[in-house]
């Protein structure tokens, strides 16, 4: 159970908080265990349709071919929660009709996952009246836009949480771990990678041909992780 604090943004009057081992903890375990139910192995990157059938699982609905445009041109995944029942998850067509940008579609189906599993409830537990809901017709509505589908501030929490969310699901922390170890050893480095290397460049790589993400989500995961480091490379320990 997470830790319930203050919610500064104003939308309840309690929001919970996660350490981001928390969220590695049950998101490694909400992928594996789909995965294993439905393919009876765990095998990476996760299938497109994979990460669909998982929305319409815990989802009431699940509309890829949305029409986002009356909230903004940078709106590219929005998810409805009424009280009382699963949440209803849009994603902009533009997004699902764009085949170069497949990897992007993945992160924001996977950020959408995060609001219906880890956010839903909290419409339940505090549910905006019907006289709210007239004034403010999106109360129930968590629109994302691409710009923090993948990172975004602290302060603005449920953004935080489902792009973390993302990212943990796609990427797992223990199958990143085991790809880093690796590179780690076969490079002689001991600690963070720096981006500024060519072998932290490979890192990123690696990780976006073993997830199929895109370099920017892979380039967060593994900065989160503590995989990769902004600071230039210190020299091996052992020559
Ligand atoms: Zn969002």
């Amino acid at each position: 159970m997470p830790k319930y604090v203050r919610d500064n943004t104003g939308r309840f009057q309690q929001r919970p908080h996660y350490e981001p081992k928390e969220l590695d903890i049950e998101c490694e375990k909400i992928i594996k265990a789909f995965l294993t139910a439905l393919h009876g192995t765990v095998k990476f990157p996760v299938q497109t349709e994979d990460l669909k059938k998982l929305i319409e699982r815990d989802a009431d609905d699940l509309d890829v071919y949305a029409d986002l445009s009356i909230y903004g041109p940078e709106v590219e995944g929005v998810t409805e929660f009424s009280p009382g029942q699963k949440p209803r998850v849009s994603i902009s067509s533009a997004l699902t009709e764009d085949t170069r940008r497949e990897n992007r579609l993945r992160t924001t189906l996977t950020h959408e996952y995060g609001h219906v599993k880890f956010h839903s409830y909290l419409w339940d537990m505090e549910p905006p009246s019907a006289d709210l809901l007239r004034q403010q017709p999106n109360r129930n509505k968590i629109i994302c836009k691409r710009d923090t589908m993948i990172d975004a501030t602290q302060t603005d929490w449920m953004e935080w949480q489902a792009g973390y969310i993302c990212g943990a699901l796609l990427m797992p922390k223990s199958t990143v771990t085991n790809l880093c170890r690796e590179y780690s050893e076969v490079h002689n480095i001991y600690g963070a990678i720096s981006i500024q290397s060519a072998v932290g460049a490979q890192l990123v790589q690696a990780t976006v041909t073993a997830f199929k993400v895109s370099q920017e989500a892979a380039r967060v995961r593994l900065f989160k992780l503590g995989f990769l480091t902004a600071a230039p490379q210190s020299p091996p320990l052992f020559g």
